[in-house]
């Protein structure tokens, strides 16, 4: 009996180690996949940490479920709040991801594949999942459209400014340039030049061939006015001014627009490492939490790059439109210039600056020509002479053989005038039978020998009336401008040289 009962509870006690034993093992097999478990959440949330690490020190010394209840009861309450989190965290990824997709679909000039393909991405980030991880895939896509999008966008940018930016300035200043030059009338050398740049007007000219043109119609603009003799300064330097005003203007374009260029892209390289760190930080990421933090950060990095570089646009345009008004302005008020300047062009010519009976130079045309000669011999005090020259005896060929006659001899005679005197000397009929001529660049030392070969030249003109041959002369009274006086008082020297000339018998030349 009592080594019945002493067998039973022998059987019992091993029974119960036994039990004991499988209890040990299994607790023990549990504790090792909590301890696992827990550190693989290790990093979700601090406060899961914390009880997690209690939790872990207590099954390491505690095989006693009872003692471990409390902490495994508070590890779930942390549990259930982070899944609840957790809900809110993919709702605000999914939200994040909807919005930068969005901005991208926004941006301008998308090639039509990776519009495609941002749609259907965003059409993946609002089905729902259970986990933030399940975005990894649409976060690692979009990043890659955006890296697309930005290539696009680059390569967009680098096309020369020329073609792209300058397109319209360009236009512009060709059209205005076109109605400038068909505002004046060009004669000579000149005609073929401007018919030329007239017609490369036509075709599309770069932003330097076109400054080249500007500047080569502002000089033949004024070698043309030079040549006509019609020293209209003021329009010349406005005119000068204006297209200057054009130049500097697309000068500065050009030279901002680079400046721009540059900070277009250096910001594209601040959006490009933006995107490049999101994809590598994601690849890396650790937690939820962790990643959670950085799509909503370098999400909101990247919109406030992508606005900046979009006001930094707008801002160009505005600059670019800018510089235009300004530019058309000035050249608007060139053409007002140019319109007034043609209306002063048809006054002179019906004031006519020609003689209408000899066609060289009149009085008024002298007056003219003097003030340019004055302005040069004071800016280069290189010297200048003024001649009168009048006929000898000219009455008689008038009382001898009529009026008519006297004409044809003037005609003849300003003619011969006209042709022997240089290409830089000035020559007008004064009046009647006198005529004037300016002789720049030459000193009264140097003006006996081509007086005298004018001299000869018109005596040896041979006049005939009525079959008998009349040999005609002329007198010349010169004298070379002085510093110090008006070209009255040297135009009066030279009328009492010519007086002098024709006490002294006519037919020659005096010097005073
Ligand atoms: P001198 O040698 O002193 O200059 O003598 P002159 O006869 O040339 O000088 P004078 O001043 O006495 O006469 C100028 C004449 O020129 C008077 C006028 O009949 C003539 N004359 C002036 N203008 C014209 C014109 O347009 N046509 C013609 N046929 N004769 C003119
Ligand atoms: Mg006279
Ligand atoms: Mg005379």
């Amino acid at each position: 009996m009592q080594s019945d009962l002493k067998q039973q509870l022998s059987e019992a006690v091993s029974a119960r180690q036994s039990l004991e034993r499988t209890y040990t093992q299994q607790f023990k097999l549990l504790a090792q996949f909590v301890l696992r478990l827990s550190l693989l959440c290790k990093g979700i949330d601090l406060e899961l940490d914390n009880r997690l690490a209690k939790l872990r020190t207590e099954l390491a010394k505690n095989a006693d479920l009872e003692k471990l209840m409390p902490f495994l009861e508070e590890t779930s309450n942390s549990l259930q709040q982070l899944e609840k989190k957790q809900q809110q965290d993919i709702r605000q990824v999914q939200q994040d991801l909807t919005e930068a997709g969005r901005l991208l679909q926004q941006q301008r000039g998308l090639p039509d594949q990776l519009r495609r393909e941002l749609r259907q991405l965003l059409s993946t980030v609002e089905q729902p999942t259970a986990t933030l991880q399940a975005f990894l895939p649409q976060l690692s896509g979009l990043t890659q459209l955006y890296q697309l999008a930005l290539k696009t966008r680059q390569q967009h940018d680098s096309t020369p400014p020329d073609e792209e930016r300058y397109g319209h300035i360009c236009r512009q200043i060709t059209l205005e340039l076109t109605n400038l030059l068909s505002e004046l009338t060009f004669t000579g050398k000149y005609t073929v030049e401007v018919e030329h740049i007239k017609s490369s007007l036509l075709g599309q000219l770069n932003i330097e061939a076109l400054l080249d043109t500007c500047l080569r119609s502002i000089t033949i603009i004024v070698n043309g006015i030079n040549e006509e003799r019609l020293s209209s300064e003021s329009f010349l330097i406005k005119l000068n001014d204006a297209l200057a005003t054009v130049q500097r203007a697309v000068e500065s374009t050009l030279q901002d627009s680079s400046q721009l260029q540059q900070k277009l892209a250096e910001l594209n390289q601040k959006i490009e490492q933006q995107i490049d760190n999101l994809g590598q930080q994601t690849a890396q990421a650790q937690s939820l939490e962790q990643l959670k933090r950085l799509v909503i950060h370098r999400m909101s990095d990247l919109t406030s790059s992508l606005s900046e570089k979009e006001q930094l646009e707008k801002q160009e345009r505005a600059r670019i439109y800018q510089i235009l008004s300004t530019m058309e302005q000035r050249v608007k008020e060139l053409e007002q210039d140019a319109l007034l300047f043609k209306q002063r062009l048809t006054e002179q010519n019906f004031r006519s600056l020609r003689d209408s009976l000899t066609g060289i130079p009149n009085r008024a045309a002298y007056d003219e020509r003097l003030q340019l000669e004055l302005k040069r011999f004071k800016r280069f005090g290189k010297p200048l002479c003024i001649i009168l020259g009048d006929i000898d005896y000219f009455k008689n060929i008038n009382d001898s053989y009529g009026h008519s006659a006297g004409d044809k001899t003037l005609q003849v005679i300003a003619k011969a005038l006209q042709n022997a005197i240089r290409q830089t000397d000035f020559i007008a009929r004064y009046g009647g039978e006198e005529f004037v001529i300016l002789m720049p660049e030459t000193s009264a030392q140097q003006l006996l020998e081509p007086l005298n070969l004018l001299r000869e030249k018109i005596k040896k003109i041979p006049f005939k009336f009525r079959n008998k041959s009349v040999p005609i002369t002329i007198s010349f009274g010169a004298t070379e401008m002085l510093n110090d006086e008006t070209p009255r008082q040297a135009f009066d020297r030279a009328d009492e040289a010519l007086y002098q000339a024709k006490k002294d018998g006519r037919d020659r030349i005096a010097i005073k």
